[in-house]
Formats: C-alpha cells, sequence, structure tokens
C-alpha cells in the first residue's frame, strides 16, 4: 500500500477527484488505482479565503504497486503496511471483573470477552435505556437519581456528551477502538475524519451493542452493581464486594480492572480507606460558554461558514497567564447544550453534549482553570474532590435550588455586574438558570484569570469575546482531581491483581483514551 500525505482536496470533492489528485502525485494514470481509503481529514481553514481539506490517502495499486516510483526526496509519500491488532485467545482460573461501564471498563471487557475469559462487568447505574429516563427526568424536574446520572449507568460519563474522539496518531490499538466502535455503530468517517465525533444520540446506541457483543461472547453485564470494597488475602485481589438492588454479595476473581471514573467519590473514600494508595492530582476548574453556532461558523471559516461539507465549526484556545495558571477551552461541544452533570445531590455541575447532526443554535465549550496543590489547602489524597464539591455546593446556593444554573452574560462578567436581561445568546441549560454573579461560586483565582484570558482568546480569534456570550457555572469535572496509583505492570501499588483504569485513575482523559486505557489494562490481565 502506498501512503499519500498532505493532499489539498476542494471542498466539494468526489472519488473522481481523489483519483486524480493521487495518480497526479504519484506519477500515474487513474485507472492503474485499485483501491483508495481516505485515512485522515481535516479542515485547513487557516486562510479564509482558500478553506480546503488537507487528506492523507491510502493507495493500493495491485499488482503493479512495486513498480510505482517513490520519489526519494518526497517525504509525502511513503510505502506502509496495515498493522492488524489481534487477540490471542486465553483461559484464566477465575472470570475477571471489571468495575464500571464506561468507554474503559467497556474495552477492558470486550477484549477479555474476546481472549474467551468470560468477564463480569459490573456497573453502578443502569442500563443505557432506563438511564436516559432518569437523565431527562433530572433536566427537566430537577429531580437527581445518585445511581444513574450524566456520569453514572452504561456507556460511562461521555454517553450525554457531543462523543468527540481526539486520538491523535494512529496506532493499531487505536484502530482497533475506533473499527468496534463503527462495527458497534457510530459513523464509519471516525475512521478517518481529523476532528471525529458520534453524538450523544449514536452513542447510545453504540454502547448498547457493545454489550450485546461482550454477552455473547460469554460475557456477563450487571446494572445496578455497586462494588463497596475490594477483596484481598495479603497483597493478592481475591474478587470485590458489591451491593446489586440494595442486597450485599461479593465474588471472587484473582483479575479486578477498576475502571470507576472521576466521579466515584464515595468509591474513591471506600479505596482510600481500605489502604489504597492514591495521591493528588492537578485538575481545571471553570464555566461553560455559549455562542451562537452561527458566529462561530464565520469565525472560524468566513465565506465558506455555510458550505455543507464543513458542518459545525469548533475551537480550541490556550492562554498562559504570567502567572502561571493555564485557561483553556475545554470539551467545544458545536450546535449543542450545556448540561447538568450532577452525581451528587445540592452540587451544581456543567458539562456539554451534542446530538451527532450538531444542530443546535448554540455551540458551547469549557473555559477553565488550571488547580494545583497550592489552592487546595490539604495533602490529603481526595482534597481535590472536597474542593470540587465546596465549588458545585456554592454555585447549587447561587442558583437559588433545584439545579438551577447561575449565569452572567459575558460583557457583564468582565465589568463584573449581574446581568438583568439574555441578549443574543438564550441558555441551553435545563432544568433552569438564575441571574447571578459567577464571583459568588468561584474563587477569585478562578475568575480573575478568566477576565485575564479572554481578552487574549479574543485576539486569537475575533469575535470570541461577544458581549452577549453566556457564561454558565460551574465546570469542575473536567478531570479527576485523584489519582490511583499504578506501578510498571498497571497494577496498583501493593496489591497483584488490581489495576485501575481509565480516567478515574488518573490515566487518562476522554472517551479514546479511556478505551485505550481499558484495552492495555485487558492486555495486562491477559499476560500479552
Ligand atoms: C457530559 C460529558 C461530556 C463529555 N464529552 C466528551 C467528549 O465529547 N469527548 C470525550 O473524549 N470525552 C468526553 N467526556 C469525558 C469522557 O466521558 C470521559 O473521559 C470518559 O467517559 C472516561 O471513561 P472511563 O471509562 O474512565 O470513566 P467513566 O466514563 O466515568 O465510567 C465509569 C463508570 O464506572 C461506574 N462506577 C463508578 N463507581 C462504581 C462502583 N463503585 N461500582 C460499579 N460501577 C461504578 C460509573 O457509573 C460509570 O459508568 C465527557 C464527559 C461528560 C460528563
Amino acid at each position: 500500500m502506498i501512503k499519500i500525505s498532505n493532499l489539498k482536496i476542494p471542498l466539494d470533492y468526489n472519488t473522481k477527484t481523489l483519483e486524480k489528485k493521487v495518480a497526479k502525485r504519484l506519477r500515474i494514470s487513474p485507472e492503474r488505482i485499485e483501491k483508495l481509503t481516505i485515512a485522515k481529514r481535516s479542515v485547513d481553514a487557516r486562510d479564509k479565503r482558500d478553506v480546503h481539506f488537507n487528506m492523507t490517502i491510502l493507495v493500493q495499486v495491485g499488482e503493479t504497486e512495486k513498480r510505482v516510483g517513490i520519489p526519494r526526496k518526497d517525504n509525502r509519500i511513503s510505502r506502509v503496511t496495515e498493522q492488524l491488532y489481534t487477540v490471542t485467545p486465553k483461559k484464566l482460573k477465575e472470570r475477571p471483573i471489571v468495575v464500571g461501564c464506561g468507554p474503559a471498563g467497556i474495552f477492558a471487557a470486550l477484549i477479555l470477552a474476546q481472549a474467551g475469559t468470560r468477564p463480569i462487568l459490573l456497573e453502578r447505574g443502569q442500563d443505557v435505556d432506563s438511564r436516559t429516563k432518569s437523565v431527562i427526568k433530572f433536566w427537566q424536574t430537577g429531580v437527581l437519581d445518585t445511581a444513574t446520572n450524566v456520569q453514572f449507568g452504561e456507556g460511562g460519563a461521555g454517553t450525554f456528551s457531543d462523543g468527540k474522539l481526539k486520538y491523535g496518531k494512529m496506532t493499531p490499538l487505536k484502530t482497533k477502538v475506533l473499527t468496534e466502535l463503527v462495527e458497534a455503530g457510530a459513523p464509519a468517517e471516525i475512521l478517518y475524519f481529523g476532528k471525529p465525533h458520534i453524538g450523544t444520540d449514536r452513542l447510545k446506541k453504540t454502547v448498547k451493542n457493545l454489550r450485546s457483543k461482550i454477552i455473547g461472547l460469554g460475557g456477563e453485564v450487571r446494572f445496578n452493581a455497586t462494588v463497596t470494597e475490594i477483596l484481598r488475602k495479603d497483597a493478592l485481589v481475591r474478587g470485590v464486594g458489591f451491593v446489586e438492588n440494595g442486597v450485599y454479595n461479593q465474588l471472587s476473581a484473582n483479575n479486578v480492572i477498576l475502571a470507576i471514573g472521576h466521579s466515584a467519590r464515595d468509591t474513591f473514600k471506600n479505596l482510600l480507606n481500605s489502604g489504597i494508595f492514591m495521591e493528588q492530582k492537578p485538575f481545571a476548574i471553570g464555566v461553560r460558554i455559549e455562542h451562537p453556532q452561527e458566529m462561530i461558523n464565520r469565525i472560524q471559516y468566513g465565506d465558506f461558514a455555510s458550505h455543507p461539507a464543513l458542518g459545525a465549526a469548533d475551537y480550541k484556545l490556550v492562554v498562559h497567564l504570567k502567572k502561571g495558571r493555564a485557561v483553556y477551552s475545554f470539551c467545544m461541544c458545536p450546535g449543542g447544550s450545556v448540561v447538568g452533570a450532577t452525581s451528587e445531590e445540592n452540587c451544581l455541575v456543567t458539562n456539554g453534549m451534542s446530538e451527532y447532526r450538531r444542530n443546535g443554535r448554540n455551540s458551547n465549550s469549557a473555559l477553565i482553570v488550571t488547580i494545583g496543590k497550592e489552592d487546595l489547602g490539604s495533602d490529603h489524597p481526595l482534597a481535590g474532590i472536597e474542593f470540587q464539591r465546596r465549588i458545585e455546593a456554592a454555585a447549587f446556593k447561587a442558583g437559588g435550588g433545584g439545579y438551577k444554573a447561575p449565569v452572567q452574560r459575558l460583557e457583564d462578567f468582565l465589568d463584573n455586574r449581574t446581568t438583568t436581561a439574555f441578549g443574543g445568546v438564550e441558555p441551553t441549560y435545563r432544568p433552569g438558570t438564575e441571574f447571578t454573579s459567577l464571583d459568588s461560586c468561584l474563587p477569585g483565582y478562578v475568575t480573575g484569570s478568566l477576565r485575564g484570558a479572554i481578552p487574549a482568546m479574543d485576539a486569537w480569534m475575533p469575535g470570541f469575546a461577544y458581549p452577549d456570550a453566556l457564561l454558565t457555572g460551574v465546570e469542575t469535572r473536567s478531570s479527576s482531581p485523584v489519582r490511583i496509583t499504578r506501578g510498571d505492570t498497571m497494577e496498583a501499588i501493593g496489591i497483584k491483581g488490581l489495576y485501575p483504569c481509565g480516567e478515574g485513575a488518573g490515566y487518562s482523559g476522554g472517551i479514546i483514551s479511556a478505551a485505550v486505557d481499558g484495552v492495555l489494562c485487558a492486555e495486562r490481565v491477559l499476560g500479552t
């Protein structure tokens, strides 16, 4: 196979355009091309007068491929061989247990199931259909189910999300994760789009199909099953204690993958009390910012803004302030909505989600400020959780209760006054909002950093500091404030057979990196 990178392709391309471009670059006739696969497609909008795609394409020229000359000096053309990820069958003495049905747990269980080890997957929340009903009820009425919500339940934290898939450089392992997602119902384009996404609507179906696949391979998935204890004999894992539908039970196992996500605060506490080593980890907090999506499209794509091949535009902004803090946009959701994402009562947490079509009126993104050890005022491993909780409780209070969120127009926030009416942006957050100063729930160094960074962001992306843009507080769960430290074997320090995994363990952030970590932990259990 021949790989050609850095191909400039017009937005209106079709297969013929691609064949012609490829043939020209390879100096062969288009008829010789047997198969052409897009390996990567990203939008190049650096010059707003010439927005186009940049592509990497894999070409098969068949029998005569070896005769195609690769110019030595042209590093955009190379020969490549396809590397496949394979799972080798393995017999284990006892069925492995996976705790948590988020991307890390699902992919760990899938690999273990494909190896024939019949894993048991325990999840505290409900299956995705029942979960969706609980979450919608919360958004409509403010009645929270602490076991099943935006953080907990089948699919994990990212189920009600934009389903952005960040994966950087492709590896066989990442291809495996993406291919499994596509086979389970994700759009095929995630295999090659530069910034792919699934959308919450398609993600829910995908997650369900992955569950069926695990069960079809002999695995077991049990919902409403909260692990409360890791059973041990000296330094060896012997199983888990868990509460299933209100009844305490135990399962024995000598391999447990712990993929509990960053919001399992009660579980972190139980694990710490039972002597499992944890430490603080830096994280970030802030607000969600909403703009009209059309405005973001125009800023990013200029006159190409309404081109159907482009879809809703996104952005990524980072500002390093002089005093050492960084402020950055995170989890940008084009055409999406701001969602209430708490898992604890009387705490207010925001996040963002979009449907596959990303056709909502607003864009939203977290604007967050880095938090370090010095801000926590304690060396306790769970001090970051207490810090998050204090801010979430202050936001709940500032919103006036009932999970209404504090909001402020950007201009009012910058000028330090309370908003009295919405302007060009109506909030998407449910169950409601309250005009309140965000300074009432966020530390001064966070709001001060935001005030310092927003003008700099506007200089980088003119129009970003739109006076009517809406800030909704508070965004506290962008990453885990805790790490369950692992040793070289990926096992918890001093505990053989316990594999802290994914975002909650502090070793990944985002859907794909959590899924990849799940695969890596499964490989360790399988000894591969
Ligand atoms: C609203 C929202 C939008 C997001 N958008 C994106 C996005 O667009 N792209 C992206 O890459 N990332 C996104 N993220 C982040 C992403 O979802 C996480 O990084 C990812 O889900 C982490 O995967 P995980 O498997 O490690 O943990 P989680 O997905 O958090 O899964 C952990 C699971 O463990 C379960 N659990 C916890 N404790 C126990 C216990 N004691 N017993 C049994 N089960 C337990 C939980 O119920 C949960 O289902 C978003 C997150 C949220 C909340």
